[in-house]
């Protein structure tokens, strides 16, 4: 990840954990996905979700309950990022699952953006380029270094 980009987000917690069983929330459905558990789905709680643990203890997380790819971490990492810059950019679908809402495209484009400088994606390069706000609002960042 670029330095930049780096320093706006590495201020959140990583957790490798079930997070309803550790007190960090006390959430496990997913709504729209019966078979889905945030016990064991990569997500972000932000401060607001963190209800059961004191106020000065709460920061934004990185919930990682089971191992999972690089481009799912970063992924959850642009939701991140996401908080970081507001929760205002609204940015076009970079995947079918981006079409979801508008935090979805946020971090699938973050996430199609990082791989994209390591390696080549078929399909991504092409998607990113029908959003330009998305590689100006990173490489903007990512120059911040
Ligand atoms: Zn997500």
């Amino acid at each position: 990840m670029p330095e930049g980009v780096r320093r706006s987000v590495e201020d959140a917690d990583v957790l490798f954990a079930d997070p309803v069983f550790v007190g960090l929330h006390d959430y496990d459905e997913v709504p729209g996905y019966p078979d889905v558990t945030y016990r064991r789905c990569a997500h972000v709680v932000y401060p607001y979700h963190q209800h059961r643990i004191p106020k000065s203890m709460r920061c934004t997380t990185v919930v990682l309950p089971t191992p999972k790819p690089l481009r799912s971490v970063l992924h959850e990492y642009g939701h991140v990022l996401d908080e970081q810059l507001g929760f205002e950019l609204v940015l076009a679908p970079v995947s079918k699952y981006a079409m979801t809402n508008r935090e979805e495209a946020f971090a699938e484009a973050f996430a199609a953006w990082v791989m994209r400088e390591r390696w080549v994606i078929d399909d991504e390069p092409a998607s990113l380029r029908l959003c330009p706000l998305a590689l100006d609002t990173f490489e903007r960042l990512a120059d911040d270094s």
